[in-house]
């Protein structure tokens, strides 16, 4: 058992196959794996008797994604392409494709295939003895820089440290959730959003399932360090407010310099020693600043998001929906039984 997993007794095992399952992939410019991505697609739906559909979202995609997509989804029944109206980014794609779903079961899994779709019959099995959330966590990371490595080994620690949330170190967005997990996390309409956080801050019955994580299988990463950063920065600025206590901190610390310099200056005079106050006023000035640069700045970065979340923008638009798969699949499955 994992640190975060429950126990036993805690859980209601369900002892059967789910009665649907719904996949969630998020494509930005992933014309170069897609076609391998639905080979292995075709592999894993063959395997099960239940109704499966494939909610592929592209997240406004500049190659030739879309029209892969759309190919797809007449091709394969179990296929549902959704295109959005724009990029929103890689979390939002994720909402967007949870709204579509209707499985029992969810999973989402990245484009590239280094979340390996083979991974969900193992799943499925925690899921069967009372897991609401299977996460995937990674045993070894490969074809990823060191330096994208060493981000994500202190940014999910510090994380923990500063939000006080137990987010599971070394996931992605990687998981398996129960219907009841889903319906929790779509409550959560926040602008900013950092998934696996949400998912974490949930609760239910949580598991890890380790495995090696491939290389991507074709094209080039999607996340540079910039949007890994501005991820980083979404995920602490939506579960703490520590930057802003940070602030205090700073404030109270350059105070206490500050006496402690008028201290040090009154001793001085009344030892008969004088200097000149030129690079002394300087130092104060330029350290002032900074300080009350970087309050202003982490201030800004909560009254920009209040702001954001003020404006109730809907998460996203969409431009085009193609396949129905799980309605088509009940549909005929009711005909089958005459109802
Ligand atoms: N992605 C997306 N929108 C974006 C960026 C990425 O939908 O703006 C998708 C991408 O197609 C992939 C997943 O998010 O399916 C993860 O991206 P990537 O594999 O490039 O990230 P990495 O594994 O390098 O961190
Ligand atoms: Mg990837």
């Amino acid at each position: 058992m994992t640190a975060n997993s429950s126990p036993a007794s805690a859980r209601t095992p369900r002892h059967r196959e789910p009665h649907s399952i719904s996949l969630v992939i998020p494509c930005y410019n992933e014309e170069d794996v897609l076609p391998e991505l639905r080979r292995r697609l075709q592999e894993l739906v063959s395997q099960y008797s239940c109704p499966v559909e494939v909610v592929l979202v592209d997240d406004g995609s500049k190659d030739n994604t879309w029209s892969l997509l759309a190919q797809y989804s007449r091709e394969d029944k179990f296929i549902k392409a959704v295109r959005l109206a724009r990029n929103f980014g890689h979390q939002t794609a994720i909402t967007c494709g949870l709204d579509q779903t209707r499985g029992e079961v969810v999973v989402i899994l990245d484009a590239d295939l280094q979340d390996p779709p083979e991974l969900i019959p193992d799943m499925i099995k925690d899921w069967r003895d009372g897991y609401d959330v299977v996460y995937g966590q990674r045993k070894v990371r490969h074809g990823e820089s060191f330096a994208k490595k060493f981000f994500a080994f202190a940014f999910y620690r510090t994380f923990e440290k500063i939000a006080g949330l137990k987010v599971p170190r070394d996931t992605g967005d990687f998981r398996l959730m129960d219907r009841r997990a889903v319906n929790a996390l779509q409550s959560l309409r926040e602008r900013h959003r950092f998934v696996r956080g949400m998912v974490s801050w949930i609760g239910y019955h949580q598991k890890a399932l380790l495995y090696d994580r491939p290389e991507r299988f074709a094209g080039t990463t999607k996340y540079p360090f910039r949007k890994s950063l501005f991820l980083a920065i979404d995920a602490i600025t939506s579960f703490t407010y520590a930057p802003l206590r940070l602030a205090s901190y700073l404030g109270i610390a350059t105070s206490a310099l500050a006496f402690l310099y008028i201290f040090v200056v009154i001793a001085l005079k009344i030892l008969g020693i004088s200097f000149s106050g030129y690079t002394s006023l300087m130092a104060s000035i330029l350290l002032l600043g900074g300080v009350q640069l970087t309050v202003l700045g982490i201030l800004g970065e909560y009254v920009g998001r209040i702001f954001e979340q003020g404006q109730q923008r809907p998460l996203y638009l969409i431009d085009t929906i193609q396949g129905e798969p799980l309605e088509s699949a009940q549909h005929s499955s009711c005909k089958a039984c005459g109802q």
